[in-house]
């Protein structure tokens, strides 16, 4: 029995304890849904989340009967005769009349019948009673069209076993501790306010550190493998973007023109036109290539305001970009460095597992490619080489490369699982032929150069969600935004609580004293709350030995340790970027 047939059959059991409860109901539609079923109610009253608890358990009831689920063939005046007090059945039969159909069919399970063309179980039994479950009633528009009713929306769950279930709703669980929106309120790390606009961060100081962290060591790896940090301004006239194809091909997330003395210009959403205008600057000789570009440079992009989702999906971010003009010979080599070089910044930040996707040509549709078979060739094969190379398992795509070349993408897996877009590197035959990029060869002829893109982290604001959510916001020492509270016991231990501090924060160490009139154990729980690394607490003994207390984040006291001793271990702690 496939899942999504039970899961179908489900949402027909709820429609029989909806109508058998609440009388006078108006059905919607019930289908599958991954991980679940729901069904829309147009209800006369609102429900609570109580009155899922009561239909669930008659929908176990109603399971334990082994009702048969019975097909019948109606005519289409028949079903409308039948379904004359239901508007929503009603036109569906008209969609399908209009589309052709002489006959509908209607499924029967106890008192409900539904029109339906199934499949579904033949009998209830067929499900087991403790692998579902209701969880959510949601507004829901008929057909999905805000023109139309808001209906009542129940959601359920449910599962070939009850060990799935159980190991799903441990995983939702999960997840939503993991939450990056809540960590970032918790922790204080960024907001998003209405008053400015929706999908606009603000950084708040704690996040800014976290940020600023991950900005010093992404610019230093690039410096120390020839790239040069560029800037770049945040509007260009609109002609640019027309003449890159940008406004032809992304419109829709682009923003409206800005009008300045009767020229427009747009909000970028992409860093390369600028970039490679750098490039043009001056004559170029192969002497010189490569020649790499970066820029952390913030983009602006239209995104709905239904999608839109804490820092992983905004309307303002900051691409982790970067440009590599180079000659065709030149791509192996190239790529080989920036998947060398995605591979330990995404390593030093605590992600190891990875999904690669390689895309290519279509090979049976070449004509639709921009660029030479012959240079397609050596960039594809330059491509897989270079992930062969690594050692990277990937798939590769045929027919999913752009049109102006092909490129690998790389997804990061967390530690629940999940996949987050993060590194893309791709190829580019178009820019530099619609921008006239060239270098001077050997032999003194101009030729076209090769230009690559490439992200390593995606974007500044969604790599930052994803390793709040991969560290459950509890960050390694090195990128926490606060490493260390010191909590004197008593007012007396103040004075080398003091000292202690200033101790660690003359060597750069993010600490916060923590001397407030609370109690000790308030401190510690809060210390916890904030997921600080380290908590140092002092009292007489170690004020007498020059020691501190430490309580280590997950491990709680690991006992007394000189004051000497804990500041090297914390410094090689940091170094190790553990
Ligand atoms: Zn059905
Ligand atoms: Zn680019």
């Amino acid at each position: 029995m496939k899942i999504e047939t039970i899961r179908h059959s489900l949402s027909h059991i709820m429609a029989t304890v909806v109508q058998e409860f609440y009388p006078g109901t108006k059905f919607g539609i019930g289908p599958a849904i991954e991980n679940g079923f729901y069904y829309d109610f147009d209800l006369k009253m609102s429900l609570a989340p109580s009155d899922l608890q009561r239909i669930e358990k008659k929908m176990r009831e109603i399971i334990k009967q082994n009702l048969e689920f019975r097909i019948k063939n109606l005519e289409v005046k028949e079903a409308e005769e039948m379904f004359k007090n239901q508007p929503y059945k009603l036109e569906l039969i008209k969609d399908l009349e209009e589309s052709g159909a002489k006959e509908v069919s209607t499924y029967q399970v106890g008192d409900f019948l539904d029109l339906c063309k199934g499949p579904h179980v033949k009998s209830t039994k067929e499900i087991s009673i403790d692998s579902f479950k209701l969880v959510k009633i949601a507004g829901a528009y008929w057909r999905g069209s805000e023109k139309n009713k808001m209906l009542t929306r129940i959601y359920g769950l449910a599962f070939k076993t009850k060990k799935e279930l159980e190991d799903y709703l441990k995983f939702q669980e999960e997840a939503e501790k993991r939450d990056h929106r809540t960590l970032g309120r918790v922790l204080e790390l960024f907001s998003i306010s209405e008053e400015i606009g929706p999908g606009l961060i603000l950084w708040h100081p704690r996040g800014a550190i976290i940020r600023e962290i991950v900005e010093n060591f992404w610019k230093a790896e690039h410096k120390k493998r020839g790239y040069q940090y560029v800037y770049s301004p945040h509007i260009g006239k609109l002609d640019l973007w027309k003449k890159s194809g940008h406004w032809e091909f992304y419109r829709e997330s682009l923003y409206s023109p800005i009008e300045i003395e009767g020229v427009q210009y747009l909000l970028k959403p992409m860093n390369c036109p600028f970039h490679l205008q750098v490039y043009k600057s001056k004559i170029r000789s192969y002497k010189d290539l490569p020649i790499k570009y970066c820029e952390l440079g913030t983009v602006y992009r239209f995104e709905k305001a239904g999608t839109l989702h804490g820092l992983l999906r905004v309307r303002g971010f900051t691409q982790d970009d970067a440009h590599i003009f180079c000659s065709p010979d030149q791509i192996n080599k190239e790529v080989e460095g920036v998947l060398d070089l995605a591979c330990f910044m995404l390593n030093t930040f605590g992600f190891s597992n990875f999904e690669v996707e390689l895309s290519v040509r279509d090979p049976k549709n070449k004509i639709k490619y921009l660029g030479s078979d012959k240079i397609w060739k050596k960039a594809e094969n330059a491509l897989e080489y270079s992930l062969k190379q690594k050692g990277l398992k990937y798939r590769r795509a045929e027919g999913e490369a752009v049109f102006y070349g092909p490129k690998i993408d790389i997804k990061l897996i967390d530690a629940l699982g999940r996949g987050w877009q993060g590194l893309t590197i791709q190829v580019d035959f178009n820019l530099p032929e619609k921008f006239d990029l060239n270098y001077i060869d050997e032999r003194g002829r101009k030729e076209r150069v090769v230009m690559i893109h490439h992200a390593v982290l995606g974007s500044i604001e969604r790599f930052i969600g994803n390793l709040l959510e991969h560290y459950a916001g509890a960050l390694p020492l090195w990128l926490s935004p606060i490493q260390i509270w010191i909590i004197p016991i008593g007012s007396e231990h103040r004075k080398y609580a003091n000292f202690v501090n200033e101790q660690l924060t003359t060597n750069n160490l993010r600490t916060q004293l923590r001397d407030e009139r609370e109690t000790v154990s308030k401190k510690i729980r809060g210390g916890e709350i904030q997921k600080i690394p380290y908590l140092l607490v002092v009292g007489d003994k170690e004020m007498k030995s020059k020691s501190v207390r430490v309580r280590e984040r997950g491990k709680g006291d690991v006992g007394e340790m000189k004051l000497n001793k804990f500041f090297k271990k914390v410094i090689l702690e940091i170094e190790k970027k553990k």
